[in-house]
């Protein structure tokens, strides 16, 4: 990809990213809660402010992969994958069990920060145990965005459909015939009835 290419890619990819991070739940920094992140770590699916990025670079790419949301290119898949989750699904996961801790004394410390980013994601410190991170759920498909679940709906409705008009028509020609053979069957059963009648009268 040469720099124009990639300018016009950023572009594309900003006219996505800028309308995720006009939702409410993106509005701050997951970490410190500093507002309007410009950064994001896409393999746990946060927006972060440019200071939580240098932190998650220290801690390095086993934890959290970093990138802009405007110097570098997302692959396509990231880019979906973001609009799956926000700040708020993903540290109902990561802070599940963080209670009443003041961001304020982390925001301008950097030695504070990293070790609550490492205690967050490294030594998931504060997870939901019952469950799975919603990133890894949302790359093995397991969560879905509210648009491709209408999609999926109308698809069954209309599959539900189209094989409801197909067993009626199968169900209509197969209960005809077996109503023609039940009343066959019903027909030889008494003829053979009768014989045996006569049979028995004989014996
Ligand atoms: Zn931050």
């Amino acid at each position: 990809m040469n720099q124009k290419e990639k300018v016009e890619a950023i572009k594309r990819q900003l006219v996505v990213i800028n309308k995720l991070l006009k939702k409410p739940e993106n509005k701050f920094c997951a970490d410190c809660k500093r507002p309007s992140p410009t950064w994001a770590s896409i393999n746990l699916g946060v927006f972060i402010c440019i200071n939580c990025s240098g932190c998650h670079r220290e801690i390095g790419v086993h934890v959290t992969k970093i990138k802009s949301v405007n110097l570098d290119v997302w692959p396509n898949e990231v880019l979906k994958n973001f609009q799956k989750i926000n700040n708020k699904i993903a540290n109902e996961y990561w802070e599940y069990n963080l209670r009443n801790f003041n961001f304020k004394s982390i925001q301008n410390d950097n030695r504070k920060l990293i070790k609550f980013i490492r205690d967050k994601y490294e030594y998931k410190k504060w997870i939901d145990k019952k469950r799975k991170d919603p990133m890894t759920l949302i790359i093995q498909g397991k969560i879905k965005t509210e648009d491709e679940e209408e999609d999926d709906n109308s698809d069954n409705e209309k599959n539900e459909q189209e094989e409801n008009s197909d067993n009626e028509k199968e169900n209509g020609g197969y209960t005809k015939i077996y109503n023609k053979k039940m009343r066959m069957i019903k027909k030889m059963k008494v003829e053979i009835g009768k014989k045996m009648g006569k049979i028995l009268i004989k014996n």
